[in-house]
């Protein structure tokens, strides 16, 4: 496989209904890769561009344990092997450490980072079957610096990039590359428009996405899912064999520090 070639590669991604996850199912199918998504409700708007790339969707509950070894085994079974995955779903957690509960703490750890873990440890049988894989976290900008108003979420996204690089020592040895995407605010994607439907003024929200970091700020422009989608191909391809328990910011820098000013 070149970079953007996957054919014969058999690819699973979890939250592929919409957002990253989907721009990265089309993506990956685009360059030859059979995939399948899981996600906890399929997006009826979907299944015309899906099915003329050949991706499958199955309903999947990642905190249900059960229910991701199935999607992953499923996956791997129905197609003869499995190479790729992209442990994407995810959700976000805004709250100070006095507002939040157990069952929150346990439904964002579960989801950001307990479905991350065994999914790995789901794929890798299958992976060692065909002599390796590639694994890919969306973890987030929040798991590089973590911020005052999510704790709970950013502590998941920190130990989310600590595991792929603790997992990522732990199979080199079978051929298993396990990295991870920090992106920053993303347009297009439900988590996004979750937030922004909560602002009273949305022209403001958006700009103060935008001026958070400084090329996104430059362009003018948020980050998109399909710029995320373009960094988790080339970590799943050939061009990155020798690439692993990295993470890659596809931020526009907002991880560096504090940005120049306006005047500066
Ligand atoms: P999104 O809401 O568009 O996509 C997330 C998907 O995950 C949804 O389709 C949702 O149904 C699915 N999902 C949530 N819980 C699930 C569960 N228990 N089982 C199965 N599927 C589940 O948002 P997105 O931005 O595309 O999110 C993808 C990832 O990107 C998340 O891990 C998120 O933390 C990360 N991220 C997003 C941004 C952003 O600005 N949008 C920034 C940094 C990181």
């Amino acid at each position: 496989m070149t970079a953007g070639k996957l054919d014969g590669s058999v690819a699973v991604i979890t939250g592929g209904s919409r957002g990253i996850g989907r721009a990265t199912a089309l993506l990956l199918a685009e360059h030859g890769a059979r995939v399948t998504i899981g996600d906890l409700t399929l997006d009826t708007a979907n299944e015309k561009s899906f099915a003329e790339l050949g991706i499958r969707q199955q309903v999947c509950d990642v905190r249900k344990l059960d229910s991701l070894r199935g999607l992953i085994d499923g996956a791997a079974t129905d197609s003869g092997r499995l190479d790729i995955l992209v442990n994407n779903a995810g959700i976000v957690m805004v709250g100070q450490v006095d507002e939040i509960e157990e069952a929150d703490w346990d439904r964002c750890l579960d989801t950001n980072l307990k479905a991350a873990f065994f999914g790995v440890k789901y794929a890798i049988p299958h992976m060692r079957k065909v002599g390796g894989g590639a694994i890919v976290n969306t973890a987030s900008n929040a798991g590089i610096l973590p911020r005052a108003h999510d704790p709970v979420y950013s502590t998941s996204k920190l130990a989310l990039t600590g595991m792929t690089r603790s997992l990522a020592l732990c199979h080199g040895p079978d051929k298993i590359r396990i990295n991870a995407v920090c992106p920053g605010p993303v347009s297009d994607t439900g988590i996004m428009n979750a937030d922004l439907a909560t602002q009273a003024d949305l022209e403001a929200a958006v700009k103060r996405f935008i001026q958070a970091s400084p090329i996104a700020r430059a362009s003018g422009r948020m980050i998109t899912p399909e710029e995320v989608a373009q960094a988790i191909l080339y970590l799943v391809s050939d061009a990155a064999q020798m690439v692993t328990g990295t993470m890659i910011a596809i931020d526009g820098g907002k991880s560096l520090g504090v940005p120049p000013t306006e005047t500066s």
